[in-house]
């Protein structure tokens, strides 16, 4: 299965193009049949096979597994992309903003104005 494949980068938001591929098997077995019986153990081989209950192959199926599989964990347009400004959310990509990125988390903001006794 090779394509290539729109993305949203997910830093800057910017869509862009990236070739995914791999390689597949499928095995494709009949599945158990409902006069069985209802439990079937499943050896480490089996769980690799697909069981199939009708007359027809949902091909479409099996290939959309395969994309979600090797889609990337992260979608970055580029891997160093900087990304959205937190402050005024222009693409970093762009253009560079005036704005002083705050240091440290935003939720710890608060945790900065506190004294201690003693200090
Ligand atoms: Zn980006
Ligand atoms: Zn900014």
């Amino acid at each position: 299965m090779s394509g290539r494949f729109r993305f949203k980068c997910g830093r800057c938001l910017e869509v862009y193009s990236h070739d995914l591929g791999c390689d597949f098997r499928v095995c494709l077995a009949p599945g158990p049949s409902d006069s069985g019986p209802s439990e079937v153990e499943l050896s480490e081989e089996d769980l690799s096979v697909d069981f199939v209950t009708e007359e027809q192959i949902d091909l479409d199926e099996i290939i959309r597994e395969q994309i979600y599989l090797s889609l990337p964990m992260k979608c970055l347009c580029r891997e160093d992309c900087p990304g959205l400004c937190p402050v005024c959310g222009a693409d970093l990509n762009k253009a560079k903003c005036e704005c002083q990125p705050e240091k440290g988390h935003p939720g710890f903001s608060k945790l900065r104005a506190l004294r201690l006794k003693g200090d």
